[in-house]
């Protein structure tokens, strides 16, 4: 099984820490790990904030602090080098993960040519500026318009895979992480963010992820949304969004069990060589 979205950020760039969180996957029988580190803890990527941190007092306040706290890039494309040379019992990968907001996309060009980067994943964080998953900020589904909001959502979805940026789609359920649960069908979003996301050879995660840090009650992909990307061959892999090692491969033997029950398997990407199943 693999875990595909693992933060290191929490802890300093050595051996012993990268270690703590191969032991966790280990003894839950992960074999691959995707890490990554979210840009906003990197100098060079602050013009990815310019609109968020100027959206609200809040806003601002957070992206100053971390902009204070921010390491140069290099720390951690050092540590890849460093890395690379080791041998771990899982197969693991480096890479980041890109907060997303249209405009940008030359900035993450540049990002992308920074480093060759294992992968990129790209993550919408922000609706128009609004850091809407921010657990210091939390919002009621009654003060807002669903329907347009989520209209908006998948549109920004789209945006992003059709910018050609990234490997991967990053956790696209994480606007109900207050419990805003999409109220259409939107099987017309989902057929149209599944085919770019094939045009485009992408990845979409399944994510435990608000289920484990939001407490969220629904596990992944929303049914509609799983059906599009089986639908249209997408492949899917599975996400934790661990922030610590004891998180690394939390909920993923659920949700892999029920990828497998939902025939979701022959798209799954538990290995390279998924396309001998088609
Ligand atoms: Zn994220
Ligand atoms: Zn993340």
């Amino acid at each position: 099984m693999i875990d595909a979205h693992v933060h290191l950020e929490k802890g300093e760039y050595c051996i012993e820490w990268i270690n703590e969180f191969i032991s966790y996957a280990v003894s839950r029988n992960i074999d691959e790990i995707y890490f990554l580190e979210h840009t906003h803890i990197f100098k060079e990527c602050q013009s990815l904030y310019d609109e968020m941190s100027q959206y609200n007092a809040y806003q601002n306040q957070w992206y100053k602090k971390k902009l204070k706290m921010s390491r140069p890039l290099k720390d951690y494309t050092d540590f890849i080098e460093r890395m690379k040379n080791n041998h771990f019992p899982v197969k693991v990968k480096f890479g980041l993960e890109v907060c997303y907001s249209p405009g940008h996309e030359t900035d993450i060009e540049r990002l992308k040519k920074a480093y060759p980067f294992d992968f990129l994943v790209g993550s919408i964080h922000f609706i128009d500026g609004w850091a809407f998953s921010h657990i210091k900020q939390p919002w009621k589904k009654e003060d807002y318009d669903l329907k347009v909001l989520y209209r908006r959502y998948y549109k920004l979805m789209y945006a992003l895979a059709d910018s050609t940026l990234f490997s991967g789609l990053a956790h696209p359920n994480s606007l109900q992480c207050f419990g805003a649960y999409p109220i259409e069908d939107y099987i017309e979003e989902y057929q149209k963010i599944a085919d770019v996301l094939k045009k485009n050879n992408m990845y979409i995660e399944e994510s435990s992820g608000l289920a484990i840090n939001y407490g969220d009650r629904e596990l992944g992909m929303n049914k509609r949304m799983l059906e599009a990307m089986k639908n249209k061959k997408v492949k899917i892999v599975t996400a934790s969004d661990a922030h610590i090692p004891q998180d690394v491969g939390k909920l993923i033997p659920e949700m892999y069990d029920y990828l497998m029950q939902e025939k979701a398997y022959a798209h799954f990407n538990d290995n390279e060589n998924i396309d001998e199943f088609h």
